[in-house]
This record gives C-alpha cells, structure tokens and sequence, in this order.
C-alpha cells in the first residue's frame, strides 16, 4: 500500500504540555484523513517536528520510502523555518501544504493565550509558506478545515496525481517499430521522459511479437474468442480475420506480462510478419488500462497509462483518441475523433460491434475492429509535445456529444465533442500551442488533474476552457517560451 507522510511542524519552546497535546491532534487528524484517502493511500502519522535535526531526518525519510508517494505539511504551531531549509532541500516527494487547523470553530468563550499558542497555523503556516517561496518549492497550497469535504476532495485529487506520478517512476513502454516516418509531433525525446517522468521507453521488433505468435494454441485462441464474444457483437462473417487478431492479442498478453509493460506503440509502417494491423486487438488491451499510442507515439502511450492510472477508481472513461475532421455547420462545430482502427472501446455508448473492413493504407489484409457510437458528457483532450528543451502539456476542455446522425459507411469506432469556448477559439489555441493530432482523452479527469500532474513534474502545462481567450493565450505561450529561454 502506497503511503503519505503527514508532517507536523513546531518548534521545542513551547514546553512539554503544548508538544503532548500538538502531537495527540495532529495524530487525530492524519488518522481522519486516512480514513478518507484510504482507498488511495495510507495517511501516516510522523512524530511532530521540533528542530532542524528532526526536519531533515523525516524528509530524508519520505525520499526514501519508495511506498511514499507525497507528504502533507501542517504547521501546527510557530515553526521557525530556517529549520526546514535542508529538510526541504533534501524532499523530493510532491508536497501538498495543508493550511488548517485542529479546530474548527473559535472557542470564543475560553480562549486564552494558552490556546493562541497551541493553535497558532495562521502565523507558523505563513512562516513555513515563506521558505518554500523563497526555495522555489513547488507545492500544492491547501486551505480549509480538513474535515470539510472540499478539503478532503482535494487532498484526494492530489493523491490520485501523486500515484500516478509514482506509477509512472520506472514504468515500462514498448515501442514496436519506431516513430512513423517523418513525423514530427509524435516524435520524442525519450531519455528526457525518463529524467523527468521515470518512463522507460525502449524499441521492440514487432517480429518478437509475431514470433509469439507462432506459439499461440488454438485453445489460447479460443479463450480470446470467447473473451471477445462476452463483451462485443460479432458483426462480421470473416471469423479468420477476428482470430488472427485474438492470436496476437494474445501473444501480446505473454508479451507484456513478460517484459512488465505498461504502454506500447505501433505503426503500419512496421508488421514484419503480421497479416493485419492491429485492431481489436489494440482496442480491447487498452480496455485493460495499459496505455498506446500509433505510429510509435511513445508520448501518447505512456500519458495515456498514466493518466489511467489517475483515473483508477474513479467514474469514466480514458483512452487515446485523434483528432480526425470537422462538422463546420457555423455556430454549432463538432469535431469527429476516431483513427484507423484504435479507438477505446471504454468510450462505447452501446456493446461495441466486431467487424472486418479494408485498411486503405499498409497493404495488409483486411482487419477486424470494433465499431461503436461514442459516449457523451464532461471531458478534457490532454497532448504532450517536445518542445526540444522542454515538454508541454496541451489540455483542452470538452463536450463529447452523441453524433446528430447515424454514419453507417464509417467502418471505425468514433467520438464526437464541442471545443471550448467555441470552435474558432478553441481549435486555434490548440494549434497555436503546438498540440497534436494525438490525445488522451478522459471523461473522469479534469484539468486540475493534469494541472496537479504538470505541477508535480514541473512540466509546463497550458490550459483552453471556457475562459480562454485568443489574445491572452498568445501571450501566455510568448511568456513560456521567454521562461524556457531564461532557463537555458
Ligand atoms: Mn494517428
């Protein structure tokens, strides 16, 4: 179980009663809260902070702790903060500063100096909020009561990007074939991913894949089939073409528990020994939380896993998805995302159909897939791009909308959303910022999900919304490029 430090802070003037009872509290409260993050993370109690000595020994600690994935900072009391300086220099887990209190209300009948002392937040947290201001500690500011459910929410929103933050320390990516040829968004600095996200991404021939193939039993086969059968309509009399996708479905299973990967890509330019491109196949792994991306986007792939990670336990959809065309009718644009073959089957409105088509492109035979109707509601488009020397978060907020009309000709799974603030707005912004043709997409995360992410990995992140606006967004990324200069 993957743990968070609750760190209170104080100081040894206050005498022995004062400590006594600031300890039996804030070990009250880390309890509370993990009664309510439990799902997520235990919340354990540290002995209370009175020096310097004991500041950097719990921060060492936490860094330490590989089942440690945040700490929440409390000062209880005065705690003067130059005694925090190499504690927090030597912190390198993501850091919530929770500004609160053990008590709720003022007990204006009994208060007395003697409480002034004990529950003194609003002056040591202010001390405390100083030092990380002046180290340029990144951090998330949390201010409440924190039994209040607005408090607890956000606590758990940023234990949600702090696993997923952990998660993806280590995780394991495969590429299958190399980034398509030519392209550049989908491209990528991958030694820079793994300084920064800990994504470990190595090229893979889809040879090894066809391989296992070979070794695949009719009856391993027929597991898949039925695998298959029990979630989705067979809709195609080709029973050939759906089992050459559940054999490779298959030895992909073998593959990836094998070699423990979270995320992988491939791309038509590249199935040595394969007689399809991926379809079903692809869509009903990534069903599974593993993350991919097509035509070698690493970034995508391994965003796409984390970013289900995030979203584990929680309402919704998340998967891959690209940007494709436009209904331009004016005052009511729609964009139709979709792709070849790969879209998600989580994004399913109805049971998604098995059908076998012709690929107009990669000159391999026909393969199967599953078509759907998208799902509606809430949801955000998240794209990362190298910008050589930095990444970027893109995160757009969306509408996903039932499509007005049937597409019987369309043989690929769709979605179909609104861009916010509009079309005009919304689509330049996108493009102005650089972002892809690829996305995550997620109807269970919001933009401070990803704004929680970006802060964590102090990646740069731009948001378009509801507020955006063409003139302020310019130069918002004028400011970031300047920033990233400045920087060297
Ligand atoms: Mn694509």
């Amino acid at each position: 179980m993957k743990k968070i430090y609750f760190i209170t802070g104080s100081q040894d003037l206050y005498g022995e009663e004062t400590l006594t009872q600031a300890e039996k509290d804030s070990k009250e409260m880390a309890e509370f809260l993990s009664g309510r993050l439990g799902d997520i993370a235990v919340v354990e109690h540290t002995p209370i902070v009175k020096t310097a000595a004991e500041a950097e020994d719990v921060c060492i600690k936490a860094s330490a702790d590989k089942d440690c994935i945040a700490v929440i900072m409390w000062m209880h009391t005065f705690s003067p903060a130059k005694m925090w300086i190499r504690a927090l220099q030597a912190l390198t887990k993501p850091m919530i500063h929770l500004h609160t209190q053990y008590n709720e209300k003022l007990p204006y009948d009994s208060i007395d100096m003697d409480f002034m002392n004990l529950n003194q937040s609003a002056h040591g947290d202010r001390e405390f909020g100083f030092i990380c201001t002046r180290l340029g500690i990144k951090r998330e500011v949390i201010a409440g009561y924190y039994k209040h459910d607005c408090v607890v929410e956000k606590i758990r929103r940023f234990a949600y990007a702090a696993a997923a933050v952990d998660f993806g320390k280590g995780m394991r990516v495969a590429m299958f074939g190399n980034n398509m040829r030519d392209v550049a968004v989908t491209d990528g600095d991958r030694v820079e991913s793994e300084i920064r996200y800990g994504w470990n991404v190595n090229y893979y021939g889809i040879g090894d894949i066809a391989e296992l193939m070979n070794e695949i039993t009719e009856a391993e086969t027929d597991a898949k089939m039925k695998e298959y059968t029990d979630k989705y309509d067979m809709d195609t009399d080709n029973i050939a073409a759906v089992r050459e996708q559940a054999k490779f479905e298959a030895a992909l299973d073998k593959f990836i528990a094998k070699e423990n990967i979270s995320a992988f890509t491939d791309t038509f330019q590249d199935l040595h020994g394969l007689n399809q491109l991926p379809g079903i196949a692809a869509q009903n792994i990534m069903a599974k939380g593993i993350g991919f991306g097509p035509e070698g986007d690493y970034k995508t792939a391994a965003l796409g896993a984390v970013m289900q990670k995030m979203a584990a336990g929680r309402e919704g959809a998340t998967g891959f998805m690209e940007d494709y065309t436009y209904d331009l009718t004016e005052g009511s644009e729609l964009e139709l995302a979709a792709h070849m073959l790969e879209v998600p089957p989580v994004f399913a409105a109805s049971r998604p159909k098995i059908q076998v088509h012709p690929l107009g492109i990669g000159g391999k035979s026909d393969p199967a897939r599953l078509v759907f109707d998208g799902t509606a509601g809430e949801g955000i488009a998240v794209s990362m791009i190298d910008m050589g020397t930095r990444f970027r978060l893109i995160c757009a907020e969306i509408e996903l909308v039932k499509q007005p009309e049937p597409m019987p000709k369309l043989p690929v799974a769709r979605l179909m959303w609104k861009i916010k603030p509009d079309f005009a707005t919304g689509a330049a912004a996108w493009i102005y910022a650089g972002g892809a043709h690829h996305a995550v997409v997620s109807t269970a995360l919001t933009s401070e999900d990803i704004r929680l992410f970006a802060k964590m990995t102090d990646t740069e992140l731009v948001v378009i919304d509801s507020k955006t606006d063409l003139n302020t967004f310019e130069q918002q990324l004028e400011l970031l490029d300047l920033k990233a200069k400045m920087k060297g």
